[in-house]
């Protein structure tokens, strides 16, 4: 940090707000780079996770999996066709038996075995995250590994207790099930699938998204090292068809499935005339909403939260900001000093706040949306002052104001770091244009008025509300959405349900 010269004192006048902008500008927030030390090991090549073994894909082919970041191949990761699927059924199938009939206190033994191995190998995965995925590494390191062990922790403590956890119901498990994730969050996506499907005496089969396979890759060898019998979770990699041939199967009981809205509907097609059961965690469009008697400085690192971190790849993001029509002006003023302080750059710098963007083709949608943006009228502020690397996917977070509800980007879903700003006059006001969306995931609150703050979260159609804060993720909580955001709820007991009869 460099020094800043004091005036004489003559010249002192009344202290001023520091113009964030200008310090940015100016280069008095320069930090050293405090790069993470990690060197994880990195195969050169990855097969299937099949009945606890890794095993070459039939087809013998393999994709790349690339650093977003640096445009390098970080590994080949096998492509698995539909008969390396039907190998990895045959394997959850053939362990079934033996998994169910273990006791829950044993299930729970190696759930407990897992999570202590995933802290103990917490900066190894949160660096495969973060080199894999492109999210900054404060963010896998504080967030992603934490709370996806947490997930093992909170499951292990039900396996032996699900009467407890259901009672009146049969707390049997429902079989094979099959798992697709996407790219956003993979290890925590992977320990939001895994875990209860364990602890209620399931086997799973596992896809993660095409371009995050590492970490559950890496899982898979987790699942060696604790001695997680043979099949209990298999693992396998490729993208789209590996999915669809995974839910057209016949020996899957269970499809659980998190990604876009588009994908879970051609899923739901398919499995409606099947007896497998469904859950879907899809897509979302969610509002933040700013009272004049909020606090604003919390709020703004709220609007923060919900929209800039993880680079905006997040279901749930606070992506439609309301702000009532009195503070308008004022937000959008600390909103832009804020954002003046993000440092977009290198996911493995500690010092990083918004990372690469996961892929090429995320970045090219996120593009058409800014395009359409102006198009459409929106006034774009673009106030990030980092310099963005040469190489890499790279998109500066920013915010559009003079949004009507009618355009694109308060319309639809962009899943980047690109913020529309709305405003309203009354409560009632703000419910309805929050509710004007066909998406339900998620919703924030900021208000001093506890009466407000319940009146209005019961009256929005959001699976999850957040009061006076944005994106809080917890095991014990569950997770899920309305509409066109799905069904079925992760987390908690709720999420117990979906794995038992
Ligand atoms: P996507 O739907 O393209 O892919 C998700 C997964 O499905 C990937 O593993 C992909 O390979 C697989 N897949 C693709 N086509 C398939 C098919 N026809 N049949 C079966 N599987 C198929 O989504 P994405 O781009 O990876 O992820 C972003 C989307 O996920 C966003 O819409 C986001 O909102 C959503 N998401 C939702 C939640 C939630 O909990 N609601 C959480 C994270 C992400």
């Amino acid at each position: 940090m460099s020094i800043v010269s004091k005036p004489s004192a003559s010249k002192i006048e009344a202290p001023k707000r520091l113009d964030l902008r200008a310090a940015i500008g100016g280069g008095i927030f320069e930090y050293a780079p405090a790069p993470e030390s990690v060197r994880p090991e990195i195969a050169d090549q990855y097969g299937l996770f099949i009945g606890g073994e890794f095993i070459e894909p039939i087809s013998g082919n393999h994709f790349a999996s690339m650093n977003p970041a640096t445009e390098d191949t970080l590994a080949m990761v096998a492509d698995a066709s539909s008969a390396d699927v039907d190998r990895a059924v045959q394997a959850a199938r053939d362990a079934l038996p033996a998994w169910a009939g273990l006791s829950g206190k044993n299930r729970g033994k190696y759930m407990y075995r897992i999570a202590r191995r995933m802290q103990e190998r917490a900066r190894e995965l949160a660096v495969l995250e973060t080199l894999d995925g492109g999210k900054p590494i404060k963010e896998s390191r504080d967030v992603d590994v934490p709370l996806a062990a947490a997930h093992f922790f909170y499951h292990a403590g039900w396996a032996d207790k699900l009467k407890y956890a259901l009672p009146g119901r049969d707390p049997k498990p429902v079989g094979v099930c099959g798992q697709i994730i996407p790219w956003n969050f993979p290890l925590m996506m992977l320990s939001w699938k895994i875990a209860p499907a364990l602890a209620c005496g399931n086997t799973v089969v596992l896809k993660p998204a095409e371009t995050t396979s590492l970490t559950a890759l890496r899982f898979a060898q987790i699942c060696q090292e604790i001695g997680l019998p043979k099949g209990v979770v298999n693992i396998v990699t490729g993208a789209g068809e590996t999915g669809k041939a995974m839910v057209e199967h016949r020996g899957i009981d269970k499809i659980a499935f998190t990604g876009s809205t588009v994908v879970g509907k051609a899923i739901a097609k398919t499995v409606a005339s099947t007896k497998k059961k469904l859950t879907l965690e899809l897509g979302g469009k969610s509002a933040n909403i700013i009272f004049e008697d909020a606090s604003l400085d919390q709020a703004i690192e709220g609007i923060i939260e919900g929209i800039y971190f993880n680079q905006g790849h997040v279901c749930c993001a606070g992506s439609r900001l309301f702000v009532q029509e009195s503070i308008l002006d004022r937000v959008v003023d600390k909103l832009t000093d804020r954002m003046s302080t993000l440092r977009v750059g290198d996911p493995m710098d500690k010092n990083t706040d918004v990372g690469a963007i996961n892929s090429k083709e995320q970045l090219d949608t996120i593009e058409r949306f800014l395009a359409t943006g102006e198009n459409e009228g929106a006034t774009k502020h673009d106030v990030c002052p980092s310099t963005l690397p040469e190489k890499g996917y790279w998109c500066k977070p920013c915010f559009y104001t003079g949004v009507q509800p009618s355009h694109t980007i308060a319309r639809e879903e962009i899943f980047g770091p690109v913020l529309a700003v709305l405003s309203f006059r009354t409560p009632d006001e703000a419910i309805s244009r929050a509710n004007n969306s066909p998406y339900g995931l998620a919703a924030g609150v900021w208000t001093d008025k506890g009466s407000k703050i319940f009146d209005v979260a019961k009256k929005l159609d959001a699976g999850i509300v957040w009061l006076n804060t944005y994106n809080k993720f917890d095991p014990t909580s569950p997770f899920g959405g309305y509409k066109e955001s799905g069904f079925g709820r992760e987390g908690g007991r709720h999420g117990l349900l979906a794995y038992c009869q």
